[in-house]
């Protein structure tokens, strides 16, 4: 049987839906929204407890009660996932990937000690809540519907140990593009990200939270992000922190192994795979720092781009490295340009999908 068709026929626990009793849609500006700030109608909710999850409800969205000794407050235990909804031309709505992200909210579950939500339910919970706020998929390119699932330790009490109470939601956001404007990013060679052994390679919350204050410090040297190098010798590239990268040294694009300081973007293995299929030359592997500031000044670098689902792909203008800074303009015949186009176009079912990445939500 095709993998899609099992994820909904074995969902025994159904949703409970109180649908609301008027829609915000109209009080939006859709062509004015800034990123994840305004979300759709409903959300997805399901509780453990008792050692089970309860049932699952969409509900309404609006803000929750949470005791002052919840967990996630004090220890920070929780994790996150990001996807898109597309809206076609002929109205359908359609995921990308989403069972990737569905596996990859249970492995960052898995090293924060939270239980595993079960793949068929964060489907069909996604899929329910989509189609109830299938209005809120605006289509045209770079229209989208952001949607955030996560989950929390809920359960009051400050012992330092892994909570028996969590709350899994899902939210929606509609966006039309992450980041505006060119981006230069500085090269860490004094903060990390994730050290080896650490909570790098899961969506955690925390992970996120540690980088605010590094990434505020470059903002004020002139950059927009920061890449983060390997913590142990700060000689390596790892990744942006929302974003995976690539570099195109001559004719070929190099991007990092994962590992577990690095995050298994969905985007950055669609890229490669794509890459491939259109018969680029790629590269798997670790990069030096000095390796890519003498390919750019012989000249060999002729792009740099980050991969992420806000983004899809963000060109990167320059970097800096310890006070010196180097530009990459676009070059012509920018392969992140193309990848960025020949992904949408998948995601948005405007071409051929010969990989199987797209998934229907709803006509
Ligand atoms: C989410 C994320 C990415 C990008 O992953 P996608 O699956 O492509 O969206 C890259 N790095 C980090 C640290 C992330 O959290």
């Amino acid at each position: 049987m095709h993998p899609r068709f099992l994820y909904f026929c074995c969902v025994n626990a159904s949703i409970h839906i109180t649908p609301s009793t008027g829609s915000r849609i109209d009080t939006v500006d859709f062509s004015n929204l800034a990123f994840g700030s305004t979300f759709s109608d409903h959300m997805f909710v399901c509780d453990y407890r008792d050692g089970q999850w309860q049932t699952p409800e969409i509900v309404p969205y609006a803000p929750m009660e949470l005791s002052p000794a919840a967990s996630v407050l004090h220890y920070g235990q929780a994790v996150f996932e990001g996807m898109k909804a597309f809206k076609d031309d002929e109205g359908s709505v359609w995921l990308f990937r989403p069972d990737q992200n569905a596996k990859r909210i249970n492995k960052s579950a898995e090293r924060l000690a939270i239980p595993q939500f079960p793949e068929a339910l964060f489907l069909d919970g996604m899929k329910q809540l989509i189609t109830l706020d299938k209005a809120w998929v605006k289509a045209g390119k770079g229209n989208s519907l952001y949607v955030r699932p996560f989950v929390f330790a809920s359960q009051a009490g400050v012992q330092a140990s892994a909570a028996t109470e969590y709350r899994f939601m899902i939210i929606c956001a509609p966006v039309s593009s992450y980041y505006g404007g060119e981006v230069r990013v500085k090269i860490a060679d004094h903060y990390s990200r994730a050290p080896q052994g650490g909570t790098g390679y899961a969506k955690a919350a925390g992970n996120y939270g540690g980088q605010f204050y590094p990434t505020q410090l470059a903002k004020s040297e002139g950059y927009q992000q920061v890449i983060w190098t390997d913590a142990a010798t700060h000689e390596y590239i790892e990744e942006a922190g929302t974003m995976n990268l690539f570099f195109r040294i001559g004719d070929t694009l190099i991007t990092a192994p994962t590992s577990d300081s690095i995050l298994d973007g969905v985007t950055r293995k669609s890229i490669l795979d794509l890459a491939t299929h259109l018969g680029l030359k790629t590269e798997v592997r670790m990069l030096r720092v000095a390796e890519l500031i003498e390919a750019s000044k012989s000249g060999t670098l002729l792009e740099i781009f980050g991969s992420g689902t806000a983004v899809v792909v963000q060109t990167i203008d320059g970097f800096g490295y310890k006070g010196e800074k180097f530009e990459t303009p676009l070059p012509k015949n920018s392969f992140a340009l193309m990848l960025k186009e020949k992904l949408m176009d998948i995601q948005y079912n405007n071409a051929e999908d010969p990989f199987h990445w797209r998934y229907k939500v709803c006509d």
